[in-house]
């Protein structure tokens, strides 16, 4: 999803040394929210057993977690993660209740049984209590007790970020991730509960309440987990993809069903040119579903959450608007490309530590012009993502410090973009660029990953070391700066606010409409030109840099002429 504010704790020490040079403030709460503790560090999970009972009527949930895992280490000592203000009720092994101590939003957990290395055991951990309600969901998450226009209810969980701890008790690391989990939601009826995966079992129950049983087969990200709960309609169609038959399920609002019929059409355009991009969808067991949610939207997985109110464009004020100000993003349903870019880039592959969220959000981004190159060619798409350049702040790095849970700059999203395209560049050959996006997926599926992993692997496949490159863009808020001097036929060049060692070459006017690569280091190198008119000389725009013309005359001893 997009990015929130990122509020930070002024209390407590100490302070991260990263987090000191960026002036921003850290806590112990956050480092056992965001490392992997001792506590944690011991054990895999491998399957989430969860069971809820939502109640809008006094907007509390009450219900159980059977977490079962496998020991890794030798330890009798458990952080389990679950928000204030909810309560556990009581946590159980073997028959036998745990003694704990509570430090504000983690369970500290004494285990008496043995627990022998390669062993599998469960904890279950039953609690209850008023779950924090959603400020801004999506992006100041929480449940969100929303009414349709009928009156009815209408729930939703949002929790990227702030973490699925905030309803419900797991281990609240991005890099564990459960093989499977099954989601039990009773809600009351008439209302519908859909969630992640397949729908096992419906079950109701004398007090006019009903258990939706839904179950993922696949490796989830926690905060992927949801409860959507309404009065929904349903529609299920085919789809012929790359992995043979996918089953994509929809649910809209019941009143919205013959707009929803029309608008989710999308979702297969969309899936076309993922899956031509990307490989095949990644959860073809689970399915893909697109749930009618009362927030903007949420890469869900498998149960992609849709509010963008059945508008082309980003949905905002009332209308769907062009993120790209270009003219290419109003056409398409920005949520439906967007979130589902997701189950790629997000969901199959997720990110191990909060701080390296790029992972998610720049792909996306970066998805959001192969789809309009999909549809209306490839000139259109870098008009997209070129466009996307006015958003960026450059206000702080895109990755964060590591071990607290901290999110970098928005900059993810179209500065990240716009990294990607200026590589698709450097490859410049769009097969192999192709090739190395569906090895991303290949590789790296259902799989935690870290940003090195993923920069290793385009380096490793580009035939390039790129390791400057993300440095600039990832780890400083300056942009290159192309700095030249043009007089007569010669031209002088050299980077600037670049990183040492940058190498980026780019694609430069060389003659009256004739474009070439040139290889410009921090030092200054000459070429020879033949423009009709100095004021005719461009850097391609595809390259995510700026060219600065400078009228000072550069030192007289260029470092050596290039071509
Ligand atoms: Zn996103």
């Amino acid at each position: 999803m997009r990015a929130r504010l990122l509020i930070l704790s002024l209390a407590a020490l100490p302070l991260t040394l990263a987090a000191q040079r960026r002036g921003e403030v850290f806590t112990h709460a956050d480092s056992i929210r965001g490392s992997d503790t001792p506590e944690r560090a011991w054990w895999d999970v491998t399957f989430y057993d969860l069971h809820v009972a939502v109640s809008p009527s006094d907007s509390s949930i009450r219900g159980w977690n059977g977490i079962t895992y496998k020991v890794t280490g030798p330890s009798r000592r458990m952080q389990i993660d679950l928000q204030v203000p909810l309560e556990v009720d009581s946590m159980v092994q073997d028959g036998q209740r745990l003694a704990y101590q509570r430090d504000s939003n983690a369970f500290f957990v004494a285990l008496t049984a043995p627990q022998p290395v390669g062993a599998t055991k469960t904890v279950t951990v039953y609690y209850h209590g008023h779950p924090r309600t959603a400020v801004r969901a999506p992006w100041d998450g929480g449940f969100v007790w929303a009414k349709d226009s009928l009156g009815r209810d209408w729930i939703a969980t949002a929790c990227e970020g702030l973490g699925a701890s905030v309803w419900w008790p797991n281990k609240d690391y991005l890099a564990d991730e459960p093989d499977s989990q099954r989601i039990a939601i009773t809600v009351p009826d008439p209302l519908q509960d859909v969630s992640n995966g397949r729908l096992r079992n419906v079950t109701h129950h004398r007090n006019n309440t009903t258990t939706y049983e839904w179950f993922v087969t696949a490796p989830i990200n926690n905060y992927d987990v949801a409860v959507n709960a309404a009065v929904y309609a349903h529609f299920e169609e085919d789809y012929a993809g790359e992995s043979g038959k996918l089953t994509m399920n929809f649910w809209p609002l019941a009143y919205h069903l013959d707009t929803a019929r029309v608008q989710f059409q999308q979702a297969k355009t969309m899936m076309k040119c993922f899956e031509h991009w990307f490989g095949p969808y990644p959860f073809y067991a689970d399915g893909y579903q697109l749930v009618e949610t009362p927030h903007l939207g949420m890469e869900h997985q498998s149960a992609i959450a849709y509010g963008n109110h059945y508008k082309d464009g980003y949905y905002a004020n009332g209308q769907g608007i062009d993120l790209s100000h270009s003219g290419q993003g109003l056409g398409w349903d920005f949520i439906i490309v967007h979130e589902s870019a997701h189950e790629w880039f997000g969901n199959s592959i997720t990110m191990q530590d909060q701080a390296d969220m790029w992972i998610h959000e720049s792909f996306a981004n970066y998805a959001e012009n192969l789809f309009v190159e999909c549809g209306a060619g490839k000139d259109a798409g870098a008009q997209y993502v070129i466009g996307t350049r006015a958003n960026v702040q450059n206000d702080r790095p895109i990755i964060a410090p590591y071990g607290v849970n901290a999110e970098g700059s928005g900059d993810m999203y179209y500065k990240g973009g716009n990294l990607l395209h200026t590589i698709r560049q450097i490859v410049n050959d769009d097969e192999k660029w192709r090739g190395i996006l569906r090895g991303l997926s290949h590789t790296f599926y259902h799989q935690t990953v870290t940003t090195r992993q993923i920069e290793s692997y385009i380096s490793a496949q580009a035939g390039v070391d790129l390791s400057p490159v993300f440095d600039q863009y990832l780890r400083t808020t300056q942009l290159p700066v192309f700095e030249y001097r043009l007089v007569d036929s010669t031209l002088l060049y050299r980077w600037t606010d670049a990183v040492p060692g940058f190498d980026l070459p780019v694609r430069v006017t060389v003659a009256d409409g004739t474009w070439d690569l040139i290889h410009p280091a921090a030092r200054w190198q000459v070429a020879h030109v033949h423009l009709s008119n100095p004021d005719l000389f461009r850097v391609d725009d595809n390259y995510y840099v700026l060219a600065a013309r400078t009228p000072v005359r550069p030192p007289m001893k260029p470092a050596g002429a290039s071509r």
